[in-house]
């Protein structure tokens, strides 16, 4: 029987194109190739599942794979990959279960090679070891990127990209705590759109999204680089000034007020926009950063109270 038709020929060939396995010298190939066995999985199999014991190292040689890590608002997906890639190689070097679950998205044919026969492969060629940590580290960085987006994601507000209310806590906490360790000061603006549920009503919810995109645009514009706008609510905006006190919060909540009545959104519509703020200084109204809050909420609600359109303070 001619070489090329035996099955370990055949895998060799094939290994040869595998970019992981290019540098491979022929001995080696060969060996691996006797090493494999090949399987097929029907589209939709879970092939290798999350939290399991890492058994056997994959090669796809056709069809396509996902590789998901499940979390509490469903899967995440990791990466998609194809034929010349790899999976399951993860816990076969660490001896850690599965660290996610990855599926055939199609009919999946795939060269499998045990755990023993993987690590003596390994063991045997230093040349499989250096393309085998290569093809790794390109795979943690991209995973790296990929989770502080998802980090990211999860600070900010999807409408306007601000920071959320979530963010806006954590900078609350830290603000307070170098306070009172370091004797720094900070001030809190509270904004919230004056009578938004009629801009809604009147005008629908799309020029609605449209107004608090504006705002959001705007708080950036006119504060300083240190200070910090956040998404509060769904209305709701908040401003985190390091360095000032009451006075200097006083006047840059007044000019936010300000600058928002007086600009125009960009819509078709002609439309005024209002706002009411409220703020409260750190150290002057107290530490703690829910006591701080409440003191700048009730200073909002006596600037609707009194007309709406205007600033107030701690002392009005
Ligand atoms: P006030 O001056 O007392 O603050 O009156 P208001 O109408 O602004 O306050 P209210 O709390 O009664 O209504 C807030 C409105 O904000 C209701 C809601 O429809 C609207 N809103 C909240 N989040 C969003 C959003 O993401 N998009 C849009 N378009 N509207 C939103
Ligand atoms: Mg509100
Ligand atoms: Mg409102």
């Amino acid at each position: 029987m001619p070489e090329s038709s035996s099955p370990t020929a055949d895998r060799s060939d094939y290994l040869r194109r595998v970019p992981l396995l290019q540098d491979l010298a022929e001995p080696d190939l060969r060996k691996l190739a006797g090493r494999t066995r090949e399987e097929v999985f029907m589209a939709g199999t879970r092939i290798v599942e999350i939290g399991e014991p890492g058994e056997c190292l994959y090669l796809i040689l056709d069809g396509e794979v996902r590789v998901v890590f499940p979390g509490r608002d469903g899967d995440f997906e990791l990466a998609r990959l194809g034929s010349g890639d790899f999976f399951g190689e993860m816990a076969l070097l660490n001896d850690q279960p599965r660290s996610a679950t990855v599926s055939a998205v199609s009919p999946v044919r795939a060269l499998v090679l045990d755990k023993s026969d993987f690590r003596q492969m390994i063991v045997e060629s230093p040349k499989l070891a250096l393309k085998l940590l290569q093809a790794m580290s390109q795979r943690v960085r991209y995973a790296d990127e990929q989770m502080s987006g998802l980090s990211d994601k999860a600070l900010r507000d999807h409408l306007t990209g601000l920071l959320n209310r979530r963010s806006f806590h954590e900078r609350l906490f830290e603000e307070s705590d170098r306070a009172r360790r370091y004797g720094e000061h900070y001030s809190l603006i509270l904004i919230d759109l004056d009578r938004f549920k009629s801009v809604n009503d009147m005008f629908g919810h799309d020029v609605g999204d449209a107004v608090l995109i504006w705002v959001g645009r705007m708080l950036t514009d006119h504060t300083r680089g240190a200070d910090q706008p956040f998404r509060i609510g769904g209305e709701e905006f908040a401003v985190i000034a390091p360095g000032t006190g009451g006075t200097v919060a006083l006047s840059v909540a007044q000019r936010l007020v300000d600058t928002l009545s007086e600009a125009r959104p960009p819509l078709e519509i002609r439309l005024r926009v209002s706002v009411s703020a409220g703020y409260a200084a750190c150290p002057d109204n107290g530490y703690q950063p829910e006591a701080l809050y409440k003191v700048a909420d009730q200073a909002l609600l006596r600037a609707k109270q009194t007309g709406r359109g205007r600033v107030c303070g701690p002392e009005d």
